[in-house]
C-alpha cells in the first residue's frame, strides 16, 4: 500500500491581482509514493512543488481530489485529526527554520516537549539524535555558531525527533554549497536506509534527484508531466517538456545553441545515439556505420551515472550517401535510440 497517494488533486488560489481569476497551483495531480521511497519532485520555480508539499502535510486543504496518507483520506479530516497526521510527517526547509534564541539541544527537544514527552525521555532521545546526525559536541551551541550544513543537520534531527514515517524536504540543500549538499544528502540517505523513513525531496536541482531519489515526478505549471523510476525518466524522458528539462542537466545532450555550433563546424548529418545499460554496445554502432561505408566523427557526448547504472548520449556527424545513412540508422535504431537533428532545427 502506498504511504502517500494523490488522486486528481488540484489546488487553486485566488489571484494576487484582483479580477484576474484564480491561479491553479496544482492541477489534477495523481501520484503514489511507496513506503521506503526517496521520491523526488523536480521542476522550475513556480511549478507547484511547494504547494503540493503543503497539501501532503495537510497545511492547506486541496480544492479537489483525494489525498491518502498511510491509507487515511486527509481531505475529509477535522483539524484535531489533521494534527495527528502532521505529527507523522517531519519537515526540513531551505532556510532551516531553527529557533535562533534556543540551543541546538532545545531546538531538537522542541517537538518532543510539544508532544508531552518526559524530561528523561527527551534527554535520551536528543542525545541519540545528536549522535545520529554527528553533532554530539554541539548540543549547547546556538544556531548562529553553526555552519549551514550543521544547521540543516539540526533541522533533520528536529524533524525526526518524534519518529515520523515521512520526511518532507523542501529545497533542503538549495542554500548549501556543493560539498555540504552532498554531506546532507548522505545523511538523508541514512535516514531512509537505517530508519526506514520515506523521504519526499522537493528540488529544482537535478543533482539532488540523481544522488538520492529512487522515483521522480517532473512538474510544470501545476501538472506532473512525467513520473517514474529515476533512471528511466532521466535516461529516456518521454514528455517533450521533461526532455527539455532533463536535457539541461543530463550530460551529453547538446543544447540548441551547442547544436548550432556543431552544425556550423561539421559537415554531414548530425545524429545523437542514446545508450542505456543493457543496450547493444557502442562498438556495434560504430561497426555498423563503418561497414555501411560511412565516414563519421564523434562531435559531442557524455555519460551519466545513476546509482551505478549508466546511460549516455553520443552525437556524431555522419557523411556519405543519404540512402546509405538512412538504412544504417534504421538498422541501428532497432537497438538504440537514434535522434537525428534536422538541419533547420540546428540552425
Ligand atoms: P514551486 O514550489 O514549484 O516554486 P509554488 O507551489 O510555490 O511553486 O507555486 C505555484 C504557483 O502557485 C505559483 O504561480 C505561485 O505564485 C502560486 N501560489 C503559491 N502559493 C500561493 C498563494 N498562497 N496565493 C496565491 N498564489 C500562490
Amino acid at each position: 500500500m502506498p504511504i502517500v497517494s494523490l488522486t486528481n488533486v488540484s489546488k487553486a488560489y485566488p489571484s494576487r491581482n484582483p479580477g484576474d481569476g484564480e491561479i491553479v497551483a496544482v492541477d489534477d495531480v495523481t501520484l503514489e509514493i511507496e513506503k521506503g521511497d526517496v521520491f523526488g519532485i523536480i521542476g522550475y520555480s513556480g511549478a507547484g512543488k511547494s504547494t503540493l508539499v503543503r497539501l501532503i502535510n495537510a497545511l492547506e486543504p486541496a480544492t479537489s481530489g483525494s489525498i491518502l496518507v498511510d491509507g487515511v483520506d486527509i481531505t475529509s479530516l477535522k483539524e484535531s485529526e489533521l494534527r495527528r497526521i502532521r505529527g507523522g510527517i517531519g519537515m526540513i526547509f531551505q532556510q532551516f527554520n531553527l529557533f535562533s534564541s534556543r540551543s541546538v539541544k532545545a531546538n531538537i527537544a522542541y517537538p518532543l516537549t510539544l508532544a508531552g514527552w518526559t524530561k528523561a525521555d527527551i534527554e535520551a532521545r536528543v542525545t541519540e539524535l545528536l549522535s545520529f546526525v554527528g553533532l554530539s559536541d554541539k548540543a549547547k551551541a546556538y544556531p548562529e555558531q553553526l555552519s549551514g550544513g550543521q544547521k540543516q543537520r539540526v533541522g533533520i534531527a528536529r524533524a525526526l525527533a518524534t519518529g515520523p514515517a515521512i520526511l518532507l524536504a523542501d529545497e533542503a540543500t538549495s542554500a548549501l554549497d556543493p560539498q555540504t549538499t552532498h554531506e546532507v544528502l548522505d545523511l538523508l540517505k541514512r535516514v531512509n536506509q537505517e530508519q526506514g523513513v520515506t523521504i519526499v525531496v522537493i528540488t529544482h536541482e537535478m543533482d539532488v534527484i540523481q544522488t538520492i531519489a529512487t522515483k521522480v515526478a517532473v512538474m510544470e505549471r501545476g501538472r506532473v508531466i512525467e513520473q517514474g523510476d529515476v533512471f528511466d525518466v532521466f535516461s529516456a524522458p518521454q514528455n517533450p517538456a521533461s526532455q527539455r528539462f532533463v536535457g539541461t542537466v543530463v550530460k551529453g545532450i547538446p543544447s540548441p545553441a551547442e547544436l548550432a555550433v556543431l552544425r556550423e563546424r561539421h559537415q554531414g548529418r548530425i545524429v545523437t545515439f542514446s545508450f542505456r545499460d543493457g543496450d547493444s554496445s557502442q562498438a556495434q554502432v560504430f561497426l555498423d556505420l563503418a561497414s555501411a561505408g560511412l565516414d563519421f566523427e564523434l562531435v559531442f557526448g557524455g555519460i551519466n551515472d545513476i546509482r551505478g547504472r549508466a546511460f549516455g548520449h553520443l552525437t556524431l556527424a555522419i557523411r556519405g550517401e543519404d540512402a546509405a545513412i538512412d538504412s544504417a540508422l534504421a538498422a541501428i535504431g532497432d537497438r538504440v535510440e537514434v535522434t537525428e537533428i534536422a538541419g533547420e532545427e540546428a540552425r
